[in-house]
């Protein structure tokens, strides 16, 4: 069965939270339920199985904790419920929310994540938690080592569920989940749910009840997104080839440091006199400068940083790169939201420079954003790129009659 979204003026106490939970709501300053809370929250409090999919960003992590926080008996130590997601940052971003809309702190929790010490994950499950959020590899191995035990467990959740059952994880959950009681509460969350995925959730789950608010969402389509993979000391090379071929009508290129963004800027700005930088140390006069100068397309190439590249809005920038892959997953979202606002039906582009050490980085904004980014190959540079044939970019890209 299917549920559409209840009306959009539902309060959090009409969805039957408790006194307590609706607390911690005002405290952290949710004033109402979104569509997938409205509608997910009293399905899941009814203790059937449910699925709940809904776009990125709209608060589907509150969709299963607040249940879950409801049905938790804080005066037992026992594991209560397990949270599975695919990487250590969902992960921890879960158990900040969990700690978050639990009413006091009264509910004990731990992340349980590879990459972490596994010591202190151990001495927080010895003394006792209700709550175990965790990637699947390092939850099996502390299942394994008897630390981590099941035997009171009542909720099962498998967020960003497309993730967890596609064929990498699948083994691992599937393992996990004969570990767990049969008479439990499984729940699953996505912004997308192909086919063959809500097939498989069903073998895990009883009659599953399925709320979708995901044809009722805002999704930006307007930008094509593609990554390149680089060399971290050909940057500049790659960067200059990359807006030959392209030839933007204006870019606006992304670096995390403000270093950086300078030495970028100083490099191409002795060749080229339609190239800006914008930073945080910049007096706010040559900011405003530039901003004007970008906004009247006399500047055609503006390197900036997150921090002041944010509230850029013109309609103008064809072309978005990020030189540095953004430090954090959001970041990705305000920048590319950049372009792709061309009044017309024109298209913006996004580039996205990745180093091959930083491919989880890359996973981790493709989970943001729900999509895979095609990688992108620079027609006629893949096939010569010689190490030696380093110093050609500059002159080929002054050249240019577009840049
Ligand atoms: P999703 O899992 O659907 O991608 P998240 O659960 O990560 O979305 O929520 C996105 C952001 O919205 C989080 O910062 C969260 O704290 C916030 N949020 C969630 N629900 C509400 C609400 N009802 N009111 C205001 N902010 C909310
Ligand atoms: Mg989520």
């Amino acid at each position: 069965m299917t549920t559409s979204a209840p009306s959009p003026s539902v309060s959090f106490a009409d969805l039957g939270l408790s006194q307590p939970t609706l607390n911690a709501l005002q405290n952290v300053q949710f004033e109402k339920p979104s569509p997938i809370q409205a509608a997910f929250i009293p399905l899941a409090m009814s203790g059937v199985d449910c699925i709940g999919q809904a776009h990125t960003g709209t608060g589907k992590t509150a969709a299963f904790v607040l249940p879950l926080l409801e049905r938790l008996d804080f005066d037992n130590r026992a594991v209560q419920a397990l949270v599975l997601a695919p990487t250590r940052e969902l992960s921890e971003q879960i158990a900040t929310e969990c700690k978050r809309l639990s009413y006091s702190s009264m509910c004990r929790s731990v992340c349980i994540v590879g990459g972490r010490p596994i010591r202190s994950q151990i001495n927080e499950l010895e003394k006792g938690v209700q709550v175990a959020i965790g990637t699947p590899g390092r939850v099996i191995d502390l299942i394994e080592r008897g630390c981590l035990r099941l035997d009171q467990l009542q909720v099962v959740i498998l967020d960003e569920a497309d993730r967890m059952l596609d064929i990498g994880f699948r083994p691992d959950i599937e393992k996990i989940l004969r570990r767990c009681p049969t008479e439990r509460q499984t729940m699953l969350l996505s912004a997308t749910l192909p086919e063959p995925v809500e097939r498989l959730a069903n073998r895990y789950m009883k009659s599953p009840q399925k709320v979708d608010c995901s044809t009722n969402g805002i999704a930006v389509k307007t930008v094509e997104q593609y990554y390149l993979t680089v060399d971290e000391d050909r940057k500049m090379e790659t960067l200059a080839k990359l807006l030959l071929d392209q030839r933007p009508q204006q870019v606006l290129v992304f670096l995390r440091t403000k270093r950086g963004a300078d030495r970028l800027h100083a490099r191409f700005a002795r060749k080229l006199p339609d190239v800006a930088i914008l930073h945080g140390d910049l007096p706010q006069t040559h900011r405003d400068k530039v901003m004007k100068a970008f906004r009247a397309g006399e500047v055609r190439m503006l390197i900036a940083t997150d921090v002041v590249g944010r509230g850029i809005d013109i309609s103008g920038i064809s072309h978005i790169i990020n030189y540095d892959v953004p430090e954090y997953c959001d970041d990705y979202v305000h920048r590319v939201g950049r372009t792709g606002r061309l009044s017309s039906d024109e298209k913006g582009y996004a580039f996205t420079f990745v180093t091959r050490d930083q491919g989880e980085q890359l996973t981790n904004i493709e989970l943001r954003i729900d999509t895979m980014l095609p990688e992108y190959r620079i027609p006629a540079y893949e096939s010569a790129r010689p190490k030696e044939k380093r110093a050609e970019w500059t002159g080929g890209f002054s050249n240019s009659p577009n840049m």
